[in-house]
């Protein structure tokens, strides 16, 4: 099969790789679009760590069932599916208690951190078990149902907190995932939320993703948030993961607010630890996604959650390397690009 390969850091090869192998509960599919994730860049540069070479990356991909090995039942060739980005084992005490996404023995397609190395979808084949993979609405385009994965984030993110209607969210940094969160706290009925990012431009996206203002991070932007909302937010979404942001969104809160902690660009950051105690602030962590698929599949084929507009290019995966350049480079201010195999 051709596939696009992580050969070298920063060397991605586009080229033949050998089909992958099937196991007993596999599905083989054919990979009709995959995503560039913001984590691929990361890991392609190897400023992450979690792309060792040689990797095919790719974890935001949709296709059709080519092939099912043994031991699977319910699936069969030509169904258009999408899967999770997360292989969970199923059996570990936190998948038997339903935090799949907590897994023991997790390993995340397109990923290779070191313990194990797991190809991924910017390929023309791929497999998968079948117990990660979904079916497509027969109205969504595989494009569009790439965008599966982080809208589920979105949406798991927006699951972990204390949500009531009519409170006010703050929302820290409006790039794809903080897009997707805003639209995810709407259908919540959540619709007074404040976005906030150091790009007018990903502001104006904000703003017409559903956001009711767009606020410049910069020094006066607490100032802003305060005359808005004059105690403060009930609610703070962190989407990016430093020092500045971290510290923004908490500042934004009112006494007894929650803190979604989505962003991790970070590892560690400074914590302004007497804000949190002294104004009993609740922090909410959250990692990928836990069962949110089929509701992200069957928003974004209702157009609940609009994915159109974060899509800004498809192209031909043999030209994945120079799109992955160009998404680093971060000068043209692209969202999802996705590739074609
Ligand atoms: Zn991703
Ligand atoms: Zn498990």
């Amino acid at each position: 099969m051709k596939a696009l390969t992580l050969e070298a850091y920063n060397q991605l090869c586009y080229g033949d790789a050998p089909d992958p192998e099937l196991k007993a509960g596999d599905v083989l599919i054919r990979v009709r679009a995959c995503g560039i994730c913001g984590s691929d860049i990361h890991g392609m540069d190897g400023s992450s760590g979690r792309r060792i070479p040689p990797i095919i990356m790719g974890h935001e991909a949709a296709g059709s069932i080519a092939q099912v090995a043994a031991e699977v039942t319910d699936w069969t060739v030509g169904d258009r599916v999408t899967f999770d980005s997360t292989i969970y084992c199923g059996q570990c005490e936190y998948c038997k208690a339903g935090n799949v996404n907590l897994c023991d023995d997790r390993r995340v397609m397109g990923v290779s951190p070191g313990d194990y190395r797991q190809h991924g979808a910017f390929a023309e084949l791929v497999a998968v078990p079948a117990r990660i993979i979904h079916k497509l609405p027969e109205n969504l385009s595989y494009e569009e149902a790439s965008l599966v994965e982080p809208v589920s984030i979105a949406l798991h993110a927006v699951n972990r907190m204390p949500l009531r209607e009519g409170q006010t969210a703050v929302v820290v940094g409006a790039g794809m995932i903080g897009l997707l969160v805003i639209q995810a706290l709407k259908t919540r009925g959540i619709d007074r939320i404040i976005a906030v990012d150091i790009d007018p431009e990903k502001l104006r996206s904000a703003e017409k993703m559903g956001a009711s203002e767009g606020i410049l991070s910069d020094d006066r932007a607490i100032h802003c948030i305060r005359q808005l909302t004059g105690d403060g937010a009930d609610l703070a979404m962190e989407v990016v993961g430093i020092t500045a942001t971290l510290n923004l969104a908490i500042a934004s809160l009112r006494k007894g607010g929650s803190l979604g902690l989505v962003g991790n660009l970070a590892p560690e950051t400074h914590f302004p630890l007497q804000s949190v105690v002294t104004r009993e602030l609740t922090l909410y962590g959250s990692c990928s996604s836990n069962g949110e698929y089929p509701e992200a599949l069957k928003r974004i084929a209702d157009g609940t959650i609009n994915v159109k507009p974060l899509i800004s290019n498809i192209a031909p995966l043999a030209e994945g390397a120079q799109w992955f350049q160009r998404l680093r480079s971060g000068k043209e201010n692209l969202l999802k690009v996705i590739l074609q195999p």
